[in-house]
Parts: structure tokens; sequence; C-alpha cells
């Protein structure tokens, strides 16, 4: 059997930066990686995604050359070429990632599928390794629901679309959340005809009714369709497509399309690795059960990123590795309710988000201030011709300290964090007003914006 000092599953957002912290420390650590190194975010998350979206928008904006003064005549797609310099990126990323792990001194790297065997060994091929700091960050996949029909039509979840070489005919996403409204108008952009079918009432329904609206309309004005309130979805196979019945409110009961994609959620990769010989306890969506530290319920095993269920982006991934290093390695006693909620949206114009939403700060029951702006009004956002969207800012009355707030339009993702940061702080908003922003900058406009501050209504 060969001891380390720690054994780490999974090379996604935290195992890397872990192995690497603990091998500079001179502690001998081995990780283990089952598939692609860089895991989700690398593969067939983030990356990928965000290359989509980058040549997404630059046909987008040569279809709109004649708003700028410019002519092209014939802006044709080849799917084969976006498709390779998506590929490019990522496996840039993942050889990056799976080069520095290699190349690191006291890391032993493993390919295979771990599995515990105890709560201080774990089983890897034909070996079993042992050490006292096991750290599991095997992430998670997309969920495939028990619909009606789904094992009798060809589907696609995002990790099958990343070998997706032709461009659809007619896309149908099932799911209006955050995954399935990327892909949907970065295909539409490529030129698929999109249909977003979703079982809520409104599109990414955990944000506030006007920032769905906003997208929505975003999404409509592309010519993407969007069914809501589709209750009972079913798939069905319909000459060399699919058919997605949907038993909508409102519109046909059914939508036939070329092709389906499954965005409805993710669940965590944890029910193949031998959990319970180590006695680790998990939820009833297979979360593992951890504590502000990300310790587990066994002494000596932590769980980091996706499939601990407090985080699903790379960047609580990561913050779940920085948490887990500083306490070990730093005596600075980090934790997970530190951290302020936020992420991004990326449709074009993207959606920056952190802290409270407004619905989440009026059931609080806090004294709040709220300002909206549209961003027509920002003085950027018209130069560049992307004025869709707006900008609003929550702040608690009494200590002026920011609550929460969402941009939605050009630089939304870039621009939270101007806010983001003065949370961190715990500063009042009024600091942001004292700053002289370089203009023009859609970030100018937020101390204008904050001046604009009213009870809600
Ligand atoms: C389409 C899409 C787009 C996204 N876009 C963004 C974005 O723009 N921004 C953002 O912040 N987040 C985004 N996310 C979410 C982000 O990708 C994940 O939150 C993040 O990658 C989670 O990282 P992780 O460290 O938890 O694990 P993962 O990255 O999922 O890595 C886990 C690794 O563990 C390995 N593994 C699993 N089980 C075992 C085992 N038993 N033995 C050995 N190895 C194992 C897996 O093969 C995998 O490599 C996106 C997700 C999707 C699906």
């Amino acid at each position: 059997m060969k001891h380390f000092d720690a054994i780490i599953i999974g090379t996604g957002q935290a195992g890397p930066p872990l192995a690497a912290r603990f091998a500079s420390a001179g502690k001998t650590v081995a990780i283990i990686e089952r598939s692609k190194f860089g895991g989700t975010c690398v593969n067939t998350g983030c990356t990928p995604t965000k290359t989509l979206v980058a040549s997404a928008y630059a046909i987008h904006v040569a279809r709109r050359g004649s708003e700028y003064g410019f002519v092209v005549d014939d802006v044709r797609v080849d799917i084969k070429r976006v498709k390779a310099r998506k590929d490019a990126a990522s496996t840039t990323s993942s050889k990056g990632v799976e080069e520095w792990l290699r190349g690191t001194t006291n890391c032993t790297v493993i390919q295979g599928q771990a599995r515990f065997q105890s709560s201080n060994t774990v089983a890897v091929n034909d070996e079993v390794l042992q050490a006292d700091k096991i750290y599991i960050n095997v992430g998670g996949r997309a969920r495939v629901p028990e619909m009606p029909g789904v094992n009798d039509v060809p589907f696609l979840t995002n990790s099958s679309m990343m070998d997706l070489d032709v461009l659809p005919a007619h896309f149908i996403i099932v799911g209006g959340s955050y995954v399935g409204l990327e892909f949907a108008q970065i295909y539409r952009r490529l030129g698929s005809e999109v249909t977003i079918v979703e079982m809520g009432p409104r599109l990414i329904g955990r944000e506030d009714e006007d920032v769905s609206q906003g997208v929505h309309e975003i999404l409509e004005a592309e010519g993407i369709n969007i069914r809501l309130n589709a209750k009972c979805i079913s798939l069905e196979k319909r000459d060399g497509g699919v058919a997605v019945g949907l038993t909508c409110e409102v519109g046909p009961p059914e939508v036939v399309g070329t092709h389906v994609l499954l965005a409805v959620g993710r669940i965590p990769n944890t029910s193949d690795l031998g959990l319970d010989q180590a006695g680790v306890a998990s939820d009833q969506r297979g979360h593992i059960t951890v504590d502000d530290q990300l310790q587990t319920n066994v002494p000596g095993i932590w769980a980091l990123g996706d499939c601990n269920g407090h985080g699903a982006f790379t960047h609580t991934s990561y913050n779940d590795y920085e948490i887990v290093a500083d306490n070990l390695f730093n005596a600075d006693h980090r934790r997970v309710s530190d951290r302020i909620q936020a992420y991004a949206l990326y449709i074009d114009p993207p959606l920056g988000r952190c802290g409270m939403t407004e619905a989440e700060v009026r059931k609080s029951g806090i004294r709040a201030l709220a300002a909206k702006y549209p961003m027509s009004q920002v003085s950027r956002a018209s130069e560049k011709g992307e004025t869709q969207g707006f900008v609003k800012i929550c702040v608690d009355a009494e200590t002026k300290q920011i609550l929460g707030a969402a941009i939605l339009g050009v630089g939304g993702d870039e621009v939270i964090h101007v806010l983001l940061d003065v949370m961190y702080t715990k500063a009042p908003y009024t600091v942001v007003q004292r700053a002289m922003n370089i203009h023009p900058t859609v970030a100018e406009f937020l101390p204008i914006i904050l001046a604009k501050l009213e009870p809600f209504a």
C-alpha cells in the first residue's frame, strides 16, 4: 500500500491548486483523475461555451455591419471551424493542467476511477493508496430527468454537445436556465432555429422577475422561440428528429426539432465513489455534507467544488480550495459562509449578479433602498450600439452597505465586480461615489445610479 500525506480525487477547479499547495509545502500528494484533466469547466463547461459565445458574438456583429458602417454581403458560418476553435481552447487548458501536475515535484498523478476502501484508503486501478488527509473534488454531470420517452430518442447534454459538428436545423433546448440560455443564443447566432422549453412560468426563475423578463426580451428579439409553463415534457422520435410534447398553457402542444439538448440541472459524481466504505455522509441529492470549512462528517476527509452542493461555479470551487488551503497552511480560518454570492450568465449582453436579489431583500425584511437604471441611458452602451438591459442595485438603508445588484447589459459580467469588491469591504455604498471613474465606461454610471436610490415601493 502506498502512503501519501494527501490524496486528491478529481482534477476540477479545486484539486490541482490544492495538490500544488501540498507539494510546495514539501508534502507528498497523489491526485487521481478518471477522465480529462481540468474537469467540467475546462472540457465541457466554461471554456468551450465562452469560446462559442465569442464566435457567436463575432458573427452577430458581422450581421449588424450596416449599423456600424460596413457591409458584409454574406455571413457564412463554418461550424467545423467554430468547433475547432472551441476544441483548441479546451485542449490547451486541459493539457496545461495535466502538464502542470505531472511537472510538480512531490505530486503523483494517477489516471483511473478512484473509490474509497475505508476512511483513509482509496483504490484506483490495481493499487490501494493511503493518506491521513483525503480531498474529494469529483464535480458533477448533467442530470437526465425521468421524462416520458427520454430513453427512446437521441438527446444531447452539455458534454455530448462538445462533439457536435453540425448545425442543428431546429434546436430544442429543454431548460431555461443558465446552461440552456447560453447554448440557445449561441446556436441561434450560428444559424439554427432555436426553441427553449421551460417548465416554469419564466426563464432563470431564481432571478428577479424584471431580470427574467429582460433576458426573455433579449433572446426573443433574436428570434428564439420561448415556450414557458411546459408542465408535462415528453420526447418522441419523429421523421429524423424529435417531437417534444409540452402541454403548455399557450401555443401548440408539441414542437418538432432536429436536435434536443437537456439542460435541466446537474447531479454530483458521488454515487460511484464508495462513500459508504468511508462513512462519508451525503444528502438526498448526493451532495457530500460538509461543515463551514468543507470538512465532511469523517475527520480527515474534505469535499470541495460542485460535489458539496455549496456552489455550482468555477469560482466557488476555486474558493473552496482557498478556504481549505488557508485553514491548513496559513492558520487563516476562512469559511464558506464568508463568501458573497456572485456569478454571471454569459448571454450577450451578459448578466452580472452579486449578493441578494431584490425579492430576497424584500423577503428579508431589511429596510432597504433600490435604484434601477436603463442601459439605454449609459453613454458607453449607446456608443457601442449595445443598449439592452438595465442596472439594479439594492442597499441597506441603515448601514448603507450594498445588499445585492444585477447588471444586465454590456460589460455586466465585469462591472459587477466594482460593487462586489465594495461589498467585501463592508464599506457604505457612498465610497463608490467618491471615486473618479474613467470615461466613457459603464462603471462610471454606478455613482449616478446610486444617487437615485429610493425606498422600496
Ligand atoms: C455548460 C456549462 C457552462 C458553464 N459555465 C460556467 C461559467 O461560465 N462560469 C462558471 O463559474 N462556471 C461555469 N460552469 C460550472 C463549472 O464548470 C463547474 O461549477 C466547475 O467546473 C466545477 O468544478 P469542480 O471543481 O467542482 O469539479 P469538475 O470540474 O466537475 O471536476 C471534477 C473532476 O473529477 C473527476 N472525477 C469524478 N469522479 C471521479 C472519481 N471517482 N475518480 C477520479 N476522478 C473523478 C471528473 O472526471 C472531473 O475531471 C459551467 C458548467 C456547464 C455545464
